[in-house]
């Protein structure tokens, strides 16, 4: 595939499904990217399928569907696929069975509970199998203490996605990343498995649950070490937008890792290749 611009034809010629980062991809605080909802809506009538891909495990993708559906970006068929899910997704294959720590919001652990991985309660964290850390945004110490227990202790840890910051309005606020090295500077250890961006775990469920092989699939998104990185990473086309982080200048000098199939403005340009 070209790697670059001329390349969109192409690209978008051999995709059957679209993964979409959101923030700075189809929306960008509480504002889509110009007329988004009509790209959207031409990418399905293409035959295409949209699917939603968030490294974010501080909300359930109902909270996301709720968000996209205000927005008007949100349609018929539409998945939403969150780094939590790829775990839930991981766990029940690697850990069948076995009971887990859950460092996560509430909604993100009955969504945990729902999807089939034995959870422990608080006060039961002790017996726990493995040790979990999501984007918990409800984190206090006494979790810490228990998680950097089990850590310390060697029990399998997995953490949902390796982001340090969360894109928000004014100052960023710390994100599983920074927590990682939180628990590295206590406990001696990282993760033994990170499952979202620009991992493969997420790349493997999302391609399983699809049914499509992974040729077929693009992710568009705006952070190059991220979104583009994930999709090289597990043979996907990649598709880098402008409408978010990274500016033209950026994107011309990107290492081979993070290089993109394809640039464009923005998710928009896609619509003349349908
Ligand atoms: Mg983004």
């Amino acid at each position: 595939m070209e790697k670059n611009c001329g390349g969109l034809a192409a690209l978008v010629r051999g995709t059957r499904v679209f993964l979409l980062d959101m923030d700075g991809t189809v929306y960008v605080g509480d504002e889509p990217v110009g007329p988004m909802a009509k790209t959207l809506a031409a990418i399905r009538a293409s035959g295409r399928r949209v699917v939603y891909c968030t490294n974010n495990s501080s909300k359930t993708a109902g909270e996301y569907v709720r968000k996209l559906r205000a927005l008007g970006l949100y349609g018929e068929g539409d998945l939403v696929y969150t780094s939590g899910m790829a775990t839930a997704e991981y766990l029940r294959r690697s850990f069948a069975g076995r009971r887990v720590y859950l460092v996560a919001t509430d909604a993100v652990r009955a969504e945990f509970a729902a999807a089939g991985v034995p959870l422990c309660a608080e006060e039961e964290y002790a017996g726990a199998d493995a040790a979990v850390l999501a984007y918990d945004t409800t984190l206090t110490f006494a979790k810490l203490a228990k998680i950097n227990e089990l850590i310390v202790r060697g029990r399998p840890y997995i953490a949902t996605h390796p982001d340090d910051v969360c894109p928000a309005k004014g100052v960023y606020p710390p994100d599983v990343g920074s927590f990682i090295r939180l628990l590295q500077c206590s406990s001696g250890r990282l993760p033994d498995v990170v499952c979202g961006k620009p991992y493969t775990v997420m790349g493997e469920c999302l391609t399983a649950r699809l049914g499509v092989p992974a040729a077929c699939v693009t992710m568009a998104g705006d952070r190059p070490h991220t979104d583009i990185r994930f999709g090289n990473n597990n043979g996907f086309g990649t598709l880098l937008v402008l409408s978010g982080e990274t500016s033209a200048e950026k994107a011309a000098a990107l290492p081979a890792s993070d290089a993109p199939s394809a640039v464009a403005a923005s998710l928009n340009d896609v619509v003349p290749y349908l």
